[in-house]
């Protein structure tokens, strides 16, 4: 790839010779070429700016030195437009993001015009429009003295996409942003040592347990994205409230398929496809709503979370139970205390005659088994319980 800049202050990029930009120019990767704008004037003071027309503050950058820098770089009519952009960077433009990284990295040449004052003559884009692809892109939405940072910026998030650019291309597949990491932020990064003034290195990232980790991380990449950056999210995920209502018999559809989405999960890790909310029909689902208090949690239009009670016959020398069942987390919503927040809630709606809270869960699924520990239930081996399955109570 080639980039060439065009700026009134060359000084001001000469950091694209170091770091890695720098060496994949050495490595012959990349070709780097900052032009002085200057150089394309003609008059005594190297005039690159007049005064607006129309009035107003400040000066404009005028279109007489990129229109000759273009031609000079070999920028004409129909030359390699499809392979040459030409990128003004300005706070007006579309916000640089991954994607535009991406894409501008195919490119087999880029052109930077930087700006200064209160901007570039706007004929100069009009007329790079006609010699290459043009993007105008800003860096944020805030205001910059002049275009070399965004340059440089814009140059840092393309570059290193190029194919042969990073020593370790998985660095470049985890990160922020990445389409493999689903657009969300990147999880919290630690090296040695494992412990340093005081603070230490969670736990997890230390067990070797890859499995272990890979949902800590994921875990940590939902938390940050939901506080940081919550327009990254589906309006469902953003949210931090929840309101539980009964469910209907319209849920039914969406239930089953909130349902298959946890329970397969869970099949999956058990190796055991013998989950009974797996094998529910329609028509089952249906007919648990009308038979049981079934909770759902609605958000941005999506059924997010469900749970159920009922009375049931209380085992011999047991006294009235408060069966609670289905509860359910919609996958990219889990490990934010919703599921918490369902449980509390069926608890909450007890009728008076239940002395104690029944349920029952994988026998193998450790996770759950420790979320219902934490919320006081404990184990009941000697309760009758479903193939693979075990009960936990709780008194009330
Ligand atoms: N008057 C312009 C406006 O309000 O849009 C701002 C001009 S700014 C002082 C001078 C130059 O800095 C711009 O022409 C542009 O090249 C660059 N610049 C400023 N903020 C930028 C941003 N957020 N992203 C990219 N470039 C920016």
């Amino acid at each position: 790839m080639r980039l060439d800049y065009l700026t009134i202050f060359p000084d001001y990029l000469a950091p694209l010779q170091l770091s890695l930009p720098g060496k994949a120019a050495a490595g012959g990767l990349i070709e780097l070429h900052v032009h002085d704008l200057r150089a394309w004037t003609h008059d005594r003071h190297r005039t690159v700016d007049d005064t607006p027309y129309g009035g107003g503050a400040g000066m404009v950058m005028k279109p007489e030195p990129f229109g000759e820098a273009f031609a000079d770089l070999g920028l004409a009519a129909g030359t390699a437009r499809e392979h040459t952009t030409i990128i003004f960077t300005t706070p007006s433009g579309e916000p640089l993001t991954q994607e535009l990284a991406h894409e501008l990295s195919t490119r087999e040449r880029i052109v930077f015009a930087c700006g200064r004052y209160e901007g570039i003559d706007q004929r100069v884009i009009d007329h790079a429009a006609e010699l290459a692809e043009v993007r105008e892109i800003s860096l944020g939405d805030y205001v910059l003295n002049g275009g070399e940072v965004a340059a440089l910026a814009i140059t840092e998030a393309v570059v290193r996409l190029i194919p042969g650019f990073m020593g370790n291309a998985d660095s470049i597949v985890e990160e922020s942003h990445a389409a493999q990491s689903g657009g969300l932020l990147e999880y919290p990064v630690y090296t040695k040592p494992a412990s340093w003034q005081g603070r230490d290195v969670p736990d997890v990232l230390l067990s070797g347990d890859h499995g272990r980790i890979a949902a800590w991380r994921r875990q940590q990449q939902l938390e940050r994205t939901a506080v940081r950056r919550p327009d990254l999210l589906h309006p469902a995920a953003a949210a931090t409230e929840w309101e539980i209502v009964p469910a209907v018999r319209a849920d039914a559809g969406e239930l089953m398929t909130l349902m298959r989405a946890c329970w397969v999960q869970e099949a999956i890790e058990a190796d055991d496809l013998g989950v009974p909310a797996l094998h529910e029909t329609y028509e089952q689902v249906v007919e648990g709503i009308l038979t049981w208090d079934t909770y759902a949690v609605r958000t941005a239009g999506r059924l997010v979370g469900s749970v159920r009670g009922r009375l049931a016959p209380p085992p011999e020398g047991e006294g009235q139970m408060w069966d609670i069942g289905r509860l359910c987390v919609a996958p990219d919503l889990q490990g934010r205390g919703l599921g918490r927040l369902l449980l509390e809630h069926i608890m909450r709606v007890t009728p008076a005659q239940a002395t104690s809270y029944s349920l029952f869960t994988g026998v193998h699924s450790a996770r759950n088994q420790r979320f219902y520990k934490k919320a006081g239930f404990r184990l009941r081996p000697d309760l009758p319980a479903p193939p693979k399955a075990v009960v936990m109570t709780r008194r009330r």
